[in-house]
């Protein structure tokens, strides 16, 4: 444990026991009684801080009971005795997790931030004494190998399979020896990419650029100003513009800003994020990680990292990810080059003869585009007021599915920002709650995302909603204005919304068989992107927010024709990244002087990254990849691109993008089943066969 302390740079792991003064609130601790709110969704106003830690407490005891009646019974171990009970327990962990992790990612605190270090080790310890519980293991194993005796449904039989799996992947066939070190390697791991995430976080929200001149504001959209001299105002620097690293704010900045010395200055400052050699730095932090993930996968038996984890994936092996990401990084990397040389033909035209730097790309890309196309990304804003995308989102879902979305005004909400919608089938079935968060704050990770308070379940043989969120860092308006979203950020927001859409849609009885693989779960979300642009849906919501008037049809066809352009620049700078995250977790050798940088630069240099393009996560804020989730995962979203792709043009075929026939089979096969199936064999449920490459290359314009 020592050495965790030392690595995080902070003395609060030591109190992690020490817990007196939080016994006086057990009686009325909302997590210790039923919720009382409407759908017995969390009461976020009644939770506290102070909460958390005895609730969680209370949570892993309850569970280490629970796992040990079913050890101590004298009966032979058979599938309801010993597989369900295992799977149902720990119910008031997952209660208090699932609102725990939910906030900590999305409004967070110093408070919380402690709390999430201190529970680290305890649960790292904690999940090892279930999976590794020898006696445990013996009655799943029992059952596993007696499982074509029991007649078990599919379900059932995905979640023996599917418990049996976890157990060895967790250690339980290696002997005591190993257990322990694999008990202490977990441990360090946590607490790493806890570290590392806690240091992105900082390094994030402690860059500002200061503007204090008029003129250096030059080129900058109306709006981004605006929100900047709120910045300003708010950090007491009234007069002033503030310039940060959150995306809504240094990305236009990149694109719009005419002085080149305050891009290069910005750019260089999100590059940069967790490398600047002080106490938030995260170089070592992934050495250690990278060497750490090593050490256990050869513990496990594996030669590297990312065997161990995709033997469990689509993709099943390293060699499958390569040969898709190697398939499409040349007509990337070409197109890429296409692109600079429209950019470099823009700098030109200006009269100068400088080479383009990566603080230029997107700046004179836009002008390339406005030259090709007549098309700026500002005559599109007034478009997608942010309240019509989400009506836009909801009438897709509505045809697809007939599903409804009503607002749900007096009920708790995970932030006073946030909204909340009751999803409800078509024959008025309650569905489930959706939460939706938009805009940036210090407190909110960046990005976007979708996770649960509650997952569904089956509560006395009746299925319960989840509670689903969404999270984004969209534009802010200005004031007395509505958002307006840019073109990414509407798709952005029908991307979460297809996440949202699969958790509303779920019906599964156990919490073993309820998540899919990393590399199948963005197939629902990347599908709902390709109607956010169809003409037939944009006249449905895209409408003038001051004058109401529907996107004009050759604004609609500038898009279109416009759309494509730039994936160049997309593609390469995602799959650079998909590659690092690969290359990092391939290694079978971690030397203790590993310079993390060098490696980058390495591997993306030696096939022929544009130095004008850095990787879209570089290694010291990765945290995809380096925070956990998306280890040897970030290809995920490129692999389900196959399958997305390849899904929507099921629709296109029938000529109809809201073909029922179609739209019914994808929430059978897809949305509603969660893991029961293989996710290979869902897809071909729904598709008829396995997907291929060409739509994914297409629709990128890359072939
Ligand atoms: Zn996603």
């Amino acid at each position: 444990m020592n050495k965790l302390v030392l690595i995080a740079g902070a003395a609060f792991a030591l109190t992690a026991c020490n817990a007196p003064k939080e016994q006086k609130v057990e009686t009325e601790n909302p997590f210790f009684t039923e919720y009382t709110t409407p759908f017995g969704v969390p009461p976020f106003d009644q939770i506290k801080i102070e909460h958390y830690l005895p609730a969680f407490e209370k949570g892993m005891q309850e569970q280490a009971q629970e796992i040990e009646a079913i050890v101590n019974q004298k009966s032979v171990p058979d599938f309801e005795n010993t597989i369900v009970p295992l799977d149902q327990s720990g119910k008031l962990l997952r209660k208090v997790s699932a609102v725990f992790y939910g906030q900590n990612s999305a409004n967070t605190s110093d408070e919380m931030q402690e709390l999430s270090k201190q529970l680290s080790p305890m649960l790292s310890k904690h999940e090892d004494d279930i999976s590794l519980n020898p006696k445990l293991f013996e009655r799943v194993k029992q059952v596993y190998e007696n499982r074509d005796k029991m007649g078990l449904n599919k379900e059932q039989t995905k979640l023996l399979e599917e418990t049996y799996k976890d157990f060895v992947r967790g250690g339980a066939n290696l002997d005591a020896e190993k257990q322990a070190k694999l008990r202490e390697l977990n441990s360090e791991i946590a607490m790493l990419q806890l570290t590392f995430g806690q240091n992105m976080l900082k390094e994030t929200n402690d860059f500002q650029l200061i503007v204090d001149k008029k003129e250096d504001l030059s080129g900058l959209p109306e709006s981004l100003i605006a929100n900047a001299a709120e910045t300003a105002k708010a950090a007491g620097q009234e007069g002033k513009w503030i310039f940060t690293l959150h995306n809504p704010s240094v990305m236009p900045f990149l694109q719009y800003a005419d002085n080149r010395a305050l891009r290069e200055q910005i750019f260089k400052g999100y590059i940069n994020r967790g490398n600047n050699n002080n106490d938030a730095d995260n170089k070592e932090v992934v050495r250690k990680l990278v060497a750490k993930r090593l050490e256990k996968a050869k513990l496990m038996g594996y030669k590297d990292y990312a065997s161990f984890v995709l033997e469990d994936r689509m993709a099943k092996n390293s060699e499958n990810v390569y040969k898709l990401l190697d398939e499409v990084w040349t007509p990337a990397l070409n197109k890429a080059k296409e692109e600079l040389a429209d950019i470099q033909a823009e700098i030109k035209k200006e009269g100068q003869s400088f080479e383009a730097e990566g603080w230029d790309w997107r700046y004179y890309f836009e002008k390339a585009k406005k030259a090709k196309f007549d098309l700026d990304e500002n005559q599109i804003r007034p478009y997608l007021p942010l309240n019509q995308v989400r009506e836009g989102a909801f009438y897709v879902a509505n045809k697809l599915y007939g599903i409804t979305f009503t607002e749900l005004k007096d009920i708790p909400l995970p932030h006073p920002d946030a909204l909340a919608f009751e999803c409800k089938d078509k024959d008025g079935t309650h569905l489930g709650v959706l939460y939706m968060d938009f805009f940036p704050r210090a407190s909110k990770r960046g990005g976007a995302w979708c996770g649960t308070y509650r997952s569904q379940t089956y509560v006395d043989g009746k299925r319960q909603g989840p509670v689903v969120t969404i999270v984004c860092n969209f534009t802010q308006p200005a004031a007395g204005q509505p958002a307006l979203l840019s073109a990414d950020e509407a798709s952005t927001l029908f991307h979460e919304f297809g996440h949202g859409l699969h958790n509303l849609f779920k019906d599964v009885h156990y919490y073993g068989v309820s998540g899919v693989p990393r590399d199948f779960v963005e197939l629902p979300s990347q599908v709902m992107e390709h109607w956010v642009f169809e003409p037939e849906v944009l006249k449905v919501y895209a409408k003038h927010y001051q004058t109401g008037e529907v996107i004009p049809a050759d604004l609609i066809e500038k898009l279109d024709k416009s759309g494509k352009y730039g994936q160049g620049f997309a593609t390469t700078e995602y799959l650079a990244a998909s590659l690092l995250d690969m290359d990092f977790h391939v290694l079978t050798d971690v030397p203790a002087d590993l310079d993390v940088m060098k490696f980058e630069e390495e591997t993306l240099g030696k096939r022929g990254l544009l130095k004008q393009i850095p990787s879209r996560y570089r290694t010291t804020y990765f945290n995809h990849t380096m925070g956990g989730g998306y280890t040897a995962g970030y290809y995920s979203y490129i692999w389900a691109e196959v399958l997305d792709a390849d899904a929507y043009e099921a629709y296109k075929e029938t000529g109809d993008i809201f073909n029922q026939e179609v739209a019914g089979k994808f929430r059978n096969y897809i949305l509603t089943p969660g893991g029961i199936d293989d996710a290979m064999d869902m897809y071909k449920n729904f598709r008829g066969k396995e997907p291929g490459t060409d739509p994914l290359l297409k629709n990128r314009g890359l072939k």
